[in-house]
């Protein structure tokens, strides 16, 4: 087994990260799974961890001033049973949907953006919620739009000295109601063939049809896999968003 960190603050964690390069671990939904697989293939050693879960800072969600802020280690089951404004409901859908209770208790936010799954449950809601993500590192402090972060399948333009600290929301994008839909193979425990979120402000996302989520307007050119294929994908997606649109008209 690799060294393994649980440090009790941000400054700490920085630290270590900048000094031994290890990897940052939150609720170890992906991590896990991940170094099972790659034990499984023969991999010589686990990696050092750095576990981000003793840092209180990190997590639950606050109001200061115009803007939302999710800390990064905030679990799928607290932005669940508790949306802090309109808006935010198509991610408390995404987060009832995401695995069972014990990956909605564990897993965090941050984990889902940082992991870059192109079938990534949080991406979509927080991509009609004009979300930014805010990064730390020992060289200082700098925020991104999420679009910006999120570079492609696995990929972001976090540095490896960077923690995701939070997830910003300027209020304004908050306040109009929003859903989320997404279609799998079946109706629990599933992993996204496609999936849509919508806002009443006009705005709809739609994920896992492409290696990025991606805003509506921008248009798809969805992927075939193993999952299903492109053309599939596409009916898929033009269903969920007139679903969507037409659940916030009603
Ligand atoms: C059974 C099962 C079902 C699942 N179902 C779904 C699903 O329906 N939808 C879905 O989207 N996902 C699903 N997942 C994937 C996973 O649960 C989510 O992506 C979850 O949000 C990951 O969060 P985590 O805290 O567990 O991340 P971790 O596994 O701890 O970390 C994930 C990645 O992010 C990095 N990381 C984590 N936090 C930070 C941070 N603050 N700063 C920098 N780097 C960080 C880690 O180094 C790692 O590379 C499922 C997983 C399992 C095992």
């Amino acid at each position: 087994m690799g060294n393994y960190w649980r440090p009790a603050t941000l400054e700490a964690a920085l630290r270590i990260l900048g000094e031994e390069s290890p990897r940052p671990l939150a609720g170890g939904t992906d991590v896990y799974p991940a170094l099972a697989q790659a034990a499984a293939w023969g991999a010589a050693e686990a990696p050092a961890l750095l576990d981000l879960t003793g840092i209180a800072a990190l997590r639950g969600v606050t109001r200061r001033g115009g803007v939302w802020r999710i800390g990064a280690l905030t679990p799928w089951a607290a932005l669940r049973d508790a949306p802090p404004a309109p808006g935010f409901r198509a991610l408390a859908e995404a987060a009832a949907q995401v695995g069972g209770r014990q990956i909605q208790a564990r897993g965090t936010i941050g984990g889902n953006l940082c992991n870059a799954s192109p079938a990534a449950d949080g991406v979509p809601p927080l991509l009609i919620l004009d979300a930014s993500v805010e990064l730390a590192s020992r060289r200082g402090q700098r925020v991104l739009p999420l679009r910006a972060f999120l570079l492609g399948n696995r990929r972001t333009a976090r540095a490896p000295d960077e923690i995701l600290t939070a997830i910003l929301v300027p209020v304004e994008a908050a306040e109009a109601p929003s859903v989320f839909l997404k279609l799998g193979a079946r109706r629990h425990l599933v992993i996204s063939i496609a999936m849509v979120a919508a806002s009443a402000n006009g705005r709809v996302a739609v994920g896992a049809c492409s290696e990025v989520a991606r805003l509506w307007e921008e248009g798809v050119a969805p992927i075939g896999d193993v999952r299903a294929s492109a053309d599939y994908r596409r009916a898929a997606a033009e269903e969920l968003v007139a679903r969507a649109r037409a659940r916030l008209a009603a």
